[in-house]
């Protein structure tokens, strides 16, 4: 996933701009040979080629290019026998003496070797030596020294060359992610070949920053990466991060620009749906309400689209602007749609908006059927339904709208990127609101949410009492237990979430099934569990049992991060609370809070914490403040957790490194700007070098959008 215009496609695809012709002509591209399939690089069967992609993402020359080292291997330590020191990585020539096969099947193959200055053994467990190693043959070996009682071993070289191809042996080896069946010497092979078929391209870079920076030619930090002759240091890592972070910037600022252009509509309203609203409501927006409010206020009232993204913390209060700003479009005469990430979130925020609002809402969802849905299809489609919530279902073929003029996207992270697509092919000047309550960290929101508009709500609503949140180790369990059967017999409702033992859904589910079982046992008829492999239908039903107080504690794994909304509940209980990201922590947190009473989180971590898991534990313990935190957990673990996936980095992103490169991007994103204002359609000799670079980052399909808008 990642930014929408990120092309994922890693087939060829058709050159770029109508308003390009020197770029249209494929046979003039120079980087037709990076597009070809590694297959078709020297030794690269389509067996090897499979094992490519696994690990670089994609099956192109490109994308072998693209996979970079995790580290580097120095083999340029070039002792003796008698000057090794076990412990460290060498290179060693030497004759091999003599092989001794072991007496038993426990025990490991050794063979005996010399240089003149003292005697080593190579170890081999489980099989014998591989063929060169036979008496007298001379070789150069490389790998981890070892001292076994006094004598110097290597337990199974990485390397074993005869002598006089020791040039083959690479003096710094880059340590690449690998997979089952895939070797580094494969890798190694095929990366040669492919640094081969590289051409000396044009910069694209700014020759000042490029002087500044001392940074090398795209070709030379590829080589210099891939294939070093020495460590090669951070320049050519970074340039290459800025090759990657300027493509994306131009493509977005591109984007924005032609936004800008598409014509939009005015929305005005003379406030009397939201006057109505507001006595329903019966309190005071808060500042930061205020504060969006009238920015999306300016932007429904300029005739250009708009694209904003509403960023506030759980329980901050987006359902009210987001029902204001819907009402604007009512007031109007136009309709507007709401968008929940599930029929559960739908549902709610169908019951809220219905209760708040002076005029109907409709609910669309998957189970909306018969004549519900034929009735709402054609109140959609002839104007008598102004106000629309539901799931994706709403942006299905079948639902055309009599005139939708604000889409609002609540919790954007959920969907795929192409969502955003289909709103506007719902009403060509539709304006678009996203809601999330994940706090994005500034990086990230420039690398992903770069072409957008944010406002922020601030602050929460008057009178929320904080949330208590403490920290205790699992070994204390069983009190915790007794705690929260006093509370259940207050008639508290309580969430208990559980840890994500693994990648794996179905491990993490037998972890919340166990735990449900023993919780179940002690507090017969008043638990239920919720969890994503659930029949969808009897996930609800728990879910809406524990909504109206049918059950009081629900044990569930992550479903119930994003949205549930259950005022009454006050108690959250997070087991190994090490093993989540600290984003997520605090989204599962602020399903408390919510009403009148004091609410508590309790954090549960196995004994043995690494100082890092304290620290983040801590902070969460002493802050609830979403910004501070999505920072934090940024630093530590990259945009991964972020946007739902588990893994580091910035997704959409290969050579980026979020920790490292931070500063690049603000960097990158004024350089676009900058060429793009002196360059609007990147005609100019560095303009059709940068177009180059789009589509070796796949971003090229970005730059086909102009004129089409
Ligand atoms: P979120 O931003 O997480 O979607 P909601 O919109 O669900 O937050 O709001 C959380 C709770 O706060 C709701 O019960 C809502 O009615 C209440 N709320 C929202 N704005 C205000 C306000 N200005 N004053 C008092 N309560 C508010
Ligand atoms: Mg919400």
């Amino acid at each position: 996933m990642g930014c929408h215009i990120a092309a994922t496609s890693h087939k060829v695809s058709p050159p770029v701009s109508p308003t390009r012709p020197a770029a249209t002509h494929a046979a003039d591209d120079p980087l037709i040979p990076l597009y070809a399939p590694v297959t078709e690089l020297r030794g690269v069967g389509p067996a090897l080629a499979k094992l490519i992609e696994r690990v670089a993402g994609g099956s192109r020359v490109l994308d072998l290019l693209f996979h970079m080292p995790d580290s580097y291997m120095d083999r340029r330590s070039r002792p003796t026998i008698r000057t090794a020191r076990p412990g460290e990585v060498a290179t060693l020539a030497v004759e091999v003496v003599r092989q001794d096969a072991p007496d038993t099947a426990r025990q490991p193959w050794r063979v005996v070797c010399t240089d003149g200055t003292g005697f080593m053994e190579l170890v081999y467990f489980g099989r014998p030596p591989p063929r060169p190693l036979l008496p007298g043959a001379k070789l150069v070996i490389s790998g981890k020294l070892e001292g076994f009682a006094d004598r110097l071993t290597m337990p199974k070289p990485d390397h074993v060359v005869p002598a006089q191809h020791a040039s083959l042996l690479p003096g710094i080896e880059p340590v690449w992610p690998l997979t089952a069946g895939l070797f580094p010497g494969q890798l190694r092979s095929a990366m040669r070949h492919a640094l081969e078929r590289v051409p000396d391209l044009d910069e694209w870079h700014d020759p000042a920053l490029m002087r500044r920076e001392g940074w090398p030619s795209f070709r030379d930090a590829l080589r210099a990466v891939q294939q070093p002759e020495a460590p090669p240091g951070d320049l050519p890592r970074r340039r290459l991060a800025y090759d990657e972070l300027l493509a994306h910037q131009v493509a977005m600022a591109w984007m924005r620009q032609r936004e800008r252009q598409r014509p939009g509509r005015a929305l005005m309203g003379d406030g009397r749906l939201r006057v109505q609203t507001l006595e329903r409501f019966g309190f005071t927006p808060t500042p930061s309400q205020h504060q969006a409010l009238a920015e999306i206020d300016a932007d429904l009232a300029a005739p250009r689209r708009m694209l904003r993204l509403l960023q506030g913390d759980v329980g901050s209060g987006k359902t009210l602007v987001a029902l204001l700003a819907m009402l604007r479009a009512a007031e109007a005469g136009a309709q507007a749609a709401l968008m929940a990430p599930t029929e559960v979130l739908a549902k709610q925020h169908h019951r809220t908006l219905s209760r708040l609002s002076p005029i109907p809402v409709e609910l669309l969802t998957g189970s909306v059927k018969g004549v519900a849905r034929r009735n709402a299809l054609l109140g959609i489609a002839n104007g008598r339904i102004k106000l629309i919530v539901g799931t994706h279902a709403l942006f299905q073929d079948a639902v055309a709208y009599h005139d939708l003029a604000l889409a609002v996207i609540d919790e954007q992270h959920r969907f795929g990127v192409d969502q955003r697509l289909l709103l506007g092919s719902k009403g060509a000047r539709t304006d678009v609101l996203v809601m999330t309550a994940t706090p994005i960290p500034r990086t990230l929101l420039l690398t992903q949410w770069g072409e957008m508009e944010v406002s922020r709500l601030l602050e929460k609503p008057a009178g929320r009492k904080p949330i208590r949140t403490t920290v205790h180790s699992l070994a204390t369990l069983g009190d915790v237990v007794d705690g929260i059967g006093r509370a259940l017999d207050r008639g508290e409702r309580v969430y208990w979430v559980c840890p994500m033992v693994s990648e794996s859904e179905l491990i993490d589910l037998a972890a919340a099934e166990a735990r449900f079982a023993t919780l179940y046992a002690r507090f017969v008829g008043r638990v239920g569990l919720a969890h994503g492999q659930m029949d969808p239908a009897l996930r609800d039903a728990s879910l809406e049992d524990f909504a109206s107080g049918r059950i009081q504690l629900l044990v569930a794994t992550t479903v119930i991060e994003v949205g549930v909304d259950v005022p009454e509940a006050s108690i959250m209980v997070i087991e190994h609370a090490e093993r989540f990201g600290l984003a997520q922590l605090h989204q599962l947190r602020g399903r408390v809070g919510r009403g009148e009473a004091q609410s508590f989180c309790l954090l549960l971590h196995e004994d043995g914490l690494t100082d890092t898991m304290r620290r983040r534990l801590t902070l969460l313990k002493d802050t609830e403040d979403g910004f501070l935190i999505a920072d934090e957990d940024f630093r530590i673990r990259g945009g991964g957790d972020l946007l739902g996936k588990r893994q580091s980095g910035l997704p959409g992103f290969r050579l980026t490194d979020p920790a490292q490169h931070e500063g690049l991007l603000q960097m990158a994103n004024r350089d676009a700007a900058v060429l793009l204002d002196r360059d609007p359609r990147l005609e100019s000799g560095r303009g059709m070098a940068v177009v180059r670079l789009l589509r070796m980052f796949d971003r090229g399909a970005a730059l086909r959008t102009l004129g089409s808008g």
